[in-house]
């Protein structure tokens, strides 16, 4: 039989198992893993399966989608795109949409990033990132090699963003193939001197191009949160240093954590920045690294071998920036902010309910990100059996939350409505009670 006999006219149910003939999923082994679910349909903070049942995407799909699935604002700003300049190579080119999205982003950035590099992905932003700091010095003539990160840190899959990343199970089949990269505690409540002394030590080598960090939260370690304060501390540290500090806001960034950008908490300034995930609204990869006007110039030269050797074919791919702008329009409107404020509002209540609850062993809330610890004797491991009947447990009841080992964390799309989280919050509340 020729394969396309095999497989069922589109429209028609089956997704898992033509799903399972031919596809490789993320973070997935295929082997033991439950079968994926196939979504045919998204509207506003609700997803449905191939055979009619909803969930409440309670992650706004990995965190990307703040304003909605099948967002028609932001639709119809890609589609009036498409049909008027729908890509055009960026060497030697350039367009209005990346042109606005520039002059809007530098309006709400903090005031020193100043140029704006455009890729496709979290990661690309963080590679680019570390390069261009890596390079800054090689172009100077001067050695320093090495970067300074956060335990537990995630920077994403490819490889320089990966040796930044610090979460061990990611990386270690490619250790051997890392820039060298030193890790420092997190400055989490009672850990700060500790956190300091050790990046005072690295900072005095000489030898560190740059500190990367996820300011205030580290998502994929389980919303792991720290203090403005202690971050500025340790920026600090780095500015008398000439350690440049690369604040990776892929998760952060447009709103998360209340503000535009977690660095908008912070006396110090990032020397650069990296946007991802909810700059298109969820809808088109792209992502953009950001930098100081210092940063640039150590590029600007008559020498070309000095200039940043980096691109991708899809860098600032004009339908992807019309994506963005219209998806800051909707960060921008009073709806939008007054979200913010009410999902951290019912956070704050959901967290003083249940925080003293005995298999609670502690739950942390910034701007829309709710993150809760259950107590559990055994096995915690970030993919481990608790963490499965925990998924396996909400799936089963209409959420999709992905919890990391015991860490159960909400993160909802702003738009999401006060009936849905209270629903997504009695969802967790039995999963507390019953899941063992
Ligand atoms: N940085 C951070 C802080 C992230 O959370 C992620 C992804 N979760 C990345 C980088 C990588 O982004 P991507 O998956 O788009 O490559």
């Amino acid at each position: 039989m020729r394969k396309s006999e095999q497989i069922p006219p589109l429209g028609v149910r089956g997704l898992v198992a033509r799903d399972k003939q031919f596809l490789w999923h993320p973070y997935t082994q295929h082997k033991t893993a439950t079968p994926p679910i196939g979504i045919v349909k998204g509207q506003g903070a609700l997803l449905w399966d191939e055979d009619g049942k909803q969930y409440i995407d309670a992650i706004a799909s990995w965190w990307v989608n703040p304003y909605g699935h099948s967002n028609k604002y932001v639709a119809d700003a890609i589609y009036k795109q498409l049909t008027s300049l729908e890509h055009v190579l960026f060497g030697g080119f350039t367009h209005e949409p990346a042109v606005l999205l520039a002059e809007r982003l530098t309006e709400i950035l903090p005031s020193g990033q100043r140029r704006l590099f455009f890729s496709d992905n979290g990661s690309t932003a963080v590679e680019i990132a570390l390069k261009v700091a890596l390079q800054y010095f090689y172009n100077k003539g001067e050695k320093r090699t090495k970067i300074i990160a956060f335990e537990n840190a995630f920077h994403g899959d490819t490889f320089a963003a990966m040796a930044a990343s610090g979460i061990s199970f990611f990386t270690e089949a490619f250790r051997g193939s890392l820039i060298e990269v030193e890790r420092i505690p997190v400055p989490i409540e009672g850990n700060e001197q500790e956190s300091f002394d050790a990046l005072s030590k690295l900072a005095a080598t000489g030898e560190y191009a740059a500190f990367i960090f996820e300011p205030l939260v580290q998502g994929a370690a389980g919303m792991v949160m720290y203090s403005p304060e202690a971050l500025d501390e340790l920026m600090g540290i780095c500015k008398s240093s000439t350690i440049f500090t690369i604040a990776d806001e892929v998760m952060t960034g447009f709103g998360k954590t209340g503000k535009n950008f977690a660095c908008d908490y912070l006396a110090q300034q990032p020397d650069m920045m990296c946007l991802s995930k909810a700059l298109t609204g969820g809808t088109i990869p792209m992502a953009i690294t950001t930098f100081t006007q210092e940063l640039f110039e150590g590029f600007y030269d008559d020498d070309v071998n000095k200039a940043l050797f980096h691109g991708h074919t899809f860098t600032a791919n004009p339908t992807g920036c019309a994506a963005a702008l219209a998806s800051l329009d909707l960060l921008q409107t009073d709806e939008m902010q007054d979200n913010l404020v009410r999902i951290n509002k019912k956070h704050l209540a959901f967290k003083q309910e249940i925080e003293n609850h005995p298999r609670v062993r502690t739950v942390r809330v910034l701007g829309v990100i709710l993150a809760l610890e259950i107590t559990r004797e055994g096995n915690e491991d970030y993919y481990g059996d608790f963490r499965n009947r925990l998924y396996d447990f909400f799936i089963k009841h209409g959420v999709i939350l992905r919890p990391v080992g015991n860490i159960v964390y909400i993160l909802p799309p702003y738009i999401m409505s006060n009936e849905l989280l209270e629903k997504v919050y009695d969802v967790v509340r039995q999963a507390v009670e019953e899941v063992r």
